[in-house]
């Protein structure tokens, strides 16, 4: 049986950057779900969709063709066939994956591609419903949070490096944004599972995250 770690959080936690490391010591498959959820959001970008109009997303969501391949153990994400990976870390597919991931046709789609990936090699996994609803029997749970002050910082710093500059101030409020729809929205909302280990990162360096999750993990 394959073994699942899964890692949730809310937006600038640290997930990602975590997840990768824990994959390659234990030499996993790192899912990162979140980059699905904004592949579906490019989708609806090029077909023009407005984000509250549900029959128009649930009708595309069908049609749009999402799948991943690993490339030197790197995830990558196809759209309709094509290489999409490096287009969906901007605010634009973050902003309209937020808000179309909210409905129930959206998020049936790409579970089930996140379960089929589970279920074919042993996976750390993150996302904000993994250990809620995507793999309820995960080996080990972790919900991962930062403040959203110092999550905004981060951020920040991650931007500027990329030459995009949006301030501070904008960056922390968008974050606030996001966390309320993800944490208040009807289908599989972000909350820590009952069996899930709290991490707070804000005090913390990556390493010390991932040393304390190698060690639950007993590897
Ligand atoms: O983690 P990332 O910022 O890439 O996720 C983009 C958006 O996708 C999140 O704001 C969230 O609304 C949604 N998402 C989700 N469930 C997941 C992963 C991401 O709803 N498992």
């Amino acid at each position: 049986m394959s073994y699942s770690i899964a890692i949730d959080g809310p937006a600038g936690a640290g997930k990602s950057t975590i997840a990768k490391r824990i994959a390659k010591e234990l030499s996993f498959i790192y899912v990162d779900t979140g980059a699905m959820y904004r592949a579906m959001a490019l989708h609806f970008i090029k077909k023009g969709i407005d984000p509250s109009d549900g029959e128009k997303i649930a009708a595309e969501c069908a049609r749009a063709d999402i799948s991943i391949e690993y490339r030197n153990g790197e995830q990558v994400v196809l759209l309709d066939g094509e290489d999409v990976t490096d287009r969906l870390r901007t605010e634009e597919a973050g902003k309209m994956a937020s808000a179309t991931s909210v409905y129930p046709q959206v998020r049936r789609k790409l579970v089930e591609l996140q379960r089929k990936l589970a279920a074919s090699a042993n996976v750390v996994m993150d996302g904000r419903d993994i250990g809620t609803c995507v793999l309820p029997g995960a080996q080990l749970k972790i919900y991962l949070t930062a403040s959203a002050h110092t999550r905004a910082e981060r951020r920040y710093a991650e931007l500027r490096a990329k030459g995009e500059h949006i301030s501070l101030e904008k960056i922390e409020q968008d974050i606030m944004d996001r966390d309320a729809r993800d944490m208040n929205r009807e289908y599989a909302p972000l909350r820590q599972a009952e069996d899930a280990v709290l991490i707070d990162s804000s005090d913390l360096t990556i390493e010390e995250v991932v040393e304390k999750i190698l060690e639950l993990a007993g590897k």
